[in-house]
Order: structure tokens, then C-alpha cells, then sequence
């Protein structure tokens, strides 16, 4: 497996950044099954925060990122408090979302299935 790490929640911010996903009205992301990446074409056609629409991902930042602690991402341990504060409904365990990212994705490495578990809930500016 290779070691290289990718974050499924960066921002337009990132030059690389690639869509993983679309935002629903509904505030939940709709992955799609092939990245996307966000060209300059792009970014000027839908305008500043291309993250409010779509999810993007990116390399994983590790200690470079406000999010990395322990030698891992706590942010995706803190979606699924916050889900189970709010008692969000979640997909079930052994029904996993489509994901053009997985085998690098830092939230499967760490948490696996309850990751994408919580995942479709975690958007920058959910509407
Ligand atoms: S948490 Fe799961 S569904 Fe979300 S980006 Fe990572 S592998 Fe894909």
C-alpha cells in the first residue's frame, strides 16, 4: 500500500485539490466515482469557496495541518462525536458510499467503515 495520505475535506485553498463529491441541498455530499480536478476554468466559473459546492480532496498535510494531532487527523473523530451529540442518522457499517479516494484516504486508514460511516455529513458551509 503506498504511504501517500489524502484529506476527502480540503479547501479551493489547495492548489491540487481535486471534486470527490457534490453537496446536496440537504447539506449531505453525494460522492462521485472518478475525481474531478478543480481547474482554473473551474474555480472562476463557480466563484470564491469552490468547498461550499463540492467536497474536494487533497494531499494529506499531516503536522502542516490545524487538524493533525497524535500523528493523525482528529477531525474526523470529531464529526462523529458531533454526530452522535446531534444523533445524526448515518449510513449503516456494511453499506459503503462510492469513493473515488479510498485507498488513500486518511479518514479510512484511521477509522475504516465508521468513516464513511460520518462522512457524507462533513461539508464546509453545509446550507
Ligand atoms: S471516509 Fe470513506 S467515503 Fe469518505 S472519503 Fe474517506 S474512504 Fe471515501
Amino acid at each position: 500500500m503506498s504511504n501517500q495520505k489524502t484529506c476527502p475535506s480540503t479547501t479551493g485553498d489547495t492548489a491540487t485539490a481535486e471534486i470527490i463529491g457534490v453537496i446536496g441541498t440537504d447539506g449531505l455530499v453525494r460522492n462521485i466515482p472518478t475525481p474531478i480536478p478543480l481547474t482554473d476554468e473551474m474555480r472562476e466559473s463557480v466563484g470564491p469557496r469552490p468547498e461550499r459546492i463540492f467536497r474536494l480532496a487533497g494531499p494529506c498535510m499531516e503536522g502542516r495541518c490545524a487538524n493533525w494531532q497524535n500523528k493523525a487527523c482528529a477531525l474526523i473523530d470529531r464529526m462523529r462525536e458531533q454526530a452522535e451529540r446531534l444523533q445524526l442518522a448515518t449510513d449503516a457499517a456494511d453499506k459503503l458510499p462510492r469513493c473515488a479516494i479510498r485507498p488513500t484516504c486518511v479518514w479510512w486508514r484511521q477509522r475504516g467503515p465508521e468513516a464513511c460511516q460520518i462522512c457524507p455529513q462533513v461539508a464546509y458551509n453545509p446550507s
